[in-house]
């Protein structure tokens, strides 16, 4: 199965072009954007194509790449999984299993050799120099539990036809409100682009890197963990619950990042919500005893295994 997986990072000339237009063309939309603003060519169409669009990809990398694929925090029923993981595609941060196996190989040797990003290099480096660099994940190491599921191995395979989507969608909805305003649909497809496709991204990928980059940096830790990783409050409000990032090292396989009401995490309200309404299932959460050992600075008695298993019935 593994064969059937596209390596999208591969080193040539095109995969190169490729990783530079996935990190300077999201910069060159904000150029763009602040040119629109400072000629006043901006409705509230275009913030709001913004504003659900940077919600629906940015749920996709939380809920979907990272809480349900990478630590299988729950479990979707297969229609919504397949939406979430086609949503976080949008997010041009790389195909589902590149992105889950990076991930992963990061909770593996946080901060020590091993570690794609870590900031103990440079910021720089664990924000988007590990990509420029082009980092390459061991998919069959770190996400061969994953290789034998079809709705994953779909989407990873078809990981530019949604970030195509997830630009066209902006530019048709700019096109149709334009036109039912009265303006010029091409204007309107344009800054529905610019807006809703690549300031969107921006903030997507920016804010997601961080939580790599300034989560290890900046911030507080309530945890002792082998890493430097810390609670962020501005990243936990703007990466949608993510930036509670010491939590999460704690306890990886949490559905939960956020662990009082003073650490507000719609990521995991979200989940609560698909929970409630029969959408998940199998919400991992934490004994507030496993959490009061961590806080004692004990070993914690269950800890979550980092690399999940292949399942039985998926070996060979
Ligand atoms: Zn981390
Ligand atoms: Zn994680």
């Amino acid at each position: 199965m593994s064969t059937s997986i596209t390596h999208a990072h591969a080193t040539t000339p095109l995969t190169k072009i490729i990783l530079l237009a996935l990190v300077w063309l999201p910069i060159f939309g904000v150029i763009s954007a602040v040119f629109l603003l400072w000629n006043q060519w901006v409705n509230w169409v275009d913030l709001t194509l913004l504003l659900v669009m940077y919600a629906i990809c940015g749920f996709g990398i939380t809920l979907g790449f990272h809480r349900m694929l990478t630590h299988k925090a729950f479990q979707a029923q297969p229609w919504l999984k397949t939406l979430l993981l086609i949503s976080g595609s949008m997010a041009m941060q790389g195909p589902a299993l590149h992105w889950a196996a990076t991930h992963t190989q990061h909770h593996a040797n946080s901060d020590e050799e091993g570690d794609p990003h870590s900031p103990l290099k440079s910021l720089w480096h664990a924000h988007v120099g590990w990509i420029l660099n082009d980092f390459k994940p061991d998919i069959q190491k770190y996400a061969g539990a994953m290789l034998k599921d079809p709705i994953i191995v779909f989407v990873h395979n078809t990981f530019w036809l949604w970030v195509f989507a997830g630009l066209a969608l902006p530019a048709l909805i700019g096109a149709g409100a334009a036109q039912l305003m009265g303006h010029s649909a091409w204007f309107g497809a344009l800054t529905g682009l610019i807006w809703g496709g690549f300031v969107r991204l921006f903030f997507n990928q920016h804010i997601t890197w961080a939580v790599n980059s300034i989560c290890h940096t900046f911030g507080s830790r309530q945890f002792e963990t082998t890493d430097e990783s810390r609670n962020n409050f501005l990243f936990g409000i703007l990466a949608m619950g993510e930036g509670w990032h010491n939590n999460h090292h704690a306890f990886p396989r949490s559905a939960r990042h956020g662990m009082s009401w003073k650490q507000p995490d719609p990521s995991a309200w979200a989940i609560w919500l698909f929970e409630k309404v029969g959408l998940v299932k199998d919400v991992v959460l934490i004994s507030r005893k496993r959490i009061e050992a961590r806080l004692r600075s004990e070993p914690d008695p269950t800890p979550d295994p980092v690399i999940l298993p292949i399942p039985a019935e998926q070996r060979d």
